[in-house]
């Protein structure tokens, strides 16, 4: 059995996630090694291979891939960048995980940005642990979080432990599987390691001990198979900022939080135990540097032992490529820091050959499937500044779309390219990357949409609804049709009117 769990954290601006991300690697170990020198042997060869490619073309992947270890599981934790750097990688890196943790604000609840990295989640059956952050500030009641989950989620919720009062009353957190409270000490009110049996220390007020009889009566047991099925999510509370909850998320992982999952494949179902090396591309990080064409693709292992010289063959390119300097995210001193297997992730660096959803393979016999593309959020018309150059922005973003930059759209009607995104620094990347890689300046204006679905049907049905509403209609990238919603109502009422259609947000490649 596998003893790497690779995991994403998910939630709003704001929740939590950088400093809960900066427990979890105190913890594991990650944090003390980063700042540390003296690396033996391979470990300092990976470490300063990689600190050299960041120096050198000012990519900045260290933190893309967070690993750390405890108790002999190797934990790798993928970032998914949210706030103004929201894009499609945010959801790409989803699929590349197999598990989540969902940090929400405990007076805040489920947030928008939570729920649409929940969305992409439930979609592709990606279990997840909640954890309910900040309980030493006042939040909402217990019962009501957990109502929360359970109705905007559609979920089934398991408290696994209980916060003592909140904010001023805070007194610590009961962990139902221990059975123990963890205490706030000192000045700053930190969990630093005093752990009480219910009868000790403050006495539990007798409104909480009410409220924790009642839900230990009141809801499930937690049940791996449906936990793993993602059914239900087991609910912890804590306080990254005064550490509590943390050791036991760490824990939840470790036991609950699913090995590397088989992933689908045009040729079946690729087993992490298969022997030779597969992964797939799910991240391209482009230089900021326009001079520099370099890039470092992100791939998933999903089967085999990689080593560092490797030959892998990419799905679109037909020839091998040894991959002599791959960047191999280890936060600890290994022996075997110069191999990496099912579950981890490697960085390969590269001149743009590589894209987003190739797959890599030692033999060249695997295409995976399911990479998908989200519906964009952000539509925009893309307008020349020079009318001669269009074939180059054709060119431009077919290449950019490709790579996963931004989504293009070609109307049936009229000449005005429309392009997608999920952010908005997409935006700018796509201008700036459209003036310094193909001399081409163009602005962007607004679209008469607000967002797009894929279509599917029978050849008769999408002709009937082309008769009507070919002002609606575009093609993608690879030519598949694509219904521009004024609005989400739009969607709501195209679908209803046409059933025999289906309109969807994602399009599996
Ligand atoms: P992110 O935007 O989700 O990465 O959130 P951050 O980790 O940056 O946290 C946002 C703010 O909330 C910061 O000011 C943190 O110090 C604060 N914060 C995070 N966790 C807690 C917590 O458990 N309790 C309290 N009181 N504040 C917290």
């Amino acid at each position: 059995m596998s003893n790497r769990r690779t995991f994403a954290i998910i939630s709003h601006p704001d929740a939590g996630k950088t400093t809960l991300t900066e427990k979890l690697l105190l913890q594991g170990g990650a944090i003390h090694l980063a700042g540390e020198v003296k690396a033996r042997g391979a470990a300092r060869r990976a470490r300063s291979d990689w600190m050299k490619i960041e120096q050198q073309r000012g990519i900045s992947v260290t933190s893309s891939v967070m690993t750390f270890q405890k108790d002999g599981i190797v934990f790798n934790l993928l970032d998914t960048p949210g706030h103004e750097d929201f894009s499609e990688d945010t959801y790409r890196t989803l699929t590349a995980v197999d598990s989540a943790i969902m940090v929400i604000d405990a007076a805040k609840g489920i947030e928008p940005q939570t729920r649409k990295l929940f969305e992409v989640c439930r979609m592709r059956s990606v279990p997840i642990i909640t954890f309910v952050n900040k309980v030493d500030r006042e939040g909402r009641s217990v019962f009501e979080t957990l109502d929360e989950v359970a109705d905007a989620l559609a979920l089934d919720v398991v408290p696994m432990s209980w916060p003592i009062g909140m904010g001023g009353v805070f007194q610590g957190v009961l962990d139902f599987a221990s059975n123990t409270i963890a205490r706030p000490e000192g000045d700053s009110r930190e969990f630093l390691g005093r752990r009480d049996a219910p009868g000790e220390g403050a006495p539990v007020p007798d409104d909480i001990a009410e409220e924790i009889e009642l839900a230990q009566a009141g809801y499930p047991e937690f049940d791996l198979t449906a936990y793993r099925h993602g059914d239900m999510t087991p609910v912890y509370f804590g306080s990254a900022l005064k550490n509590f909850g943390v050791a036991e998320l760490i824990d939840a992982i470790a036991r609950f939080a699913p090995p590397p999952r088989p992933q689908s494949s045009e040729q079946g179902t690729i087993d992490p135990e298969r022997a030779d090396v597969t992964g797939f591309i799910f991240k391209v990080q482009a230089n900021m540097d326009p001079q520099h064409r370099d890039r470092i693709a992100f791939m998933r292992m999903v089967s085999g032992t990689f080593k560092r010289g490797m030959k892998l063959t990419p799905s679109g390119l037909g020839k091998p490529i040894a991959v002599h300097s791959p960047i191999l995210f280890f936060a600890q001193d290994r022996e075997i820091a110069d191999t990496a297997e099912a579950g981890d992730i490697i960085g390969i660096p590269n001149h743009g050959t590589l894209r987003v959803g190739d797959t890599l393979s030692e033999r060249n016999d695997v295409r995976f499937t399911g990479l998908p593309n989200f519906a964009p959020e952000i539509l925009r018309r893309v307008a020349l500044k020079d009318p001669t150059k269009t074939k180059q922005l054709r060119k431009a973003l077919d290449d950019l779309s490709e790579e996963g930059v931004i989504q293009v759209f070609y109307p049936e009607i009229g000449s005005q390219w429309i392009v997608g995104v999920v952010g908005q620094l997409q935006l700018d990347v796509l201008i700036s990357r459209l003036e310094a890689e193909y001399k081409v300046e163009a602005v962007l204006e607004p679209s008469p949409f607000d967002t797009a679905r894929w279509l599917k049907g029978t050849d008769a049905a999408l002709r009937d609804f082309a008769d009507f509403n070919k002002s609606n209609l575009a093609k993608d990238r690879d030519g598949d049709p694509v219904f521009m919603a004024r609005s989400s109502w739009d969607v709501g009422y195209q679908q209803e009117r046409n059933p025999e259609l289906t309109f969807s947000a994602t399009k599996e490649r």
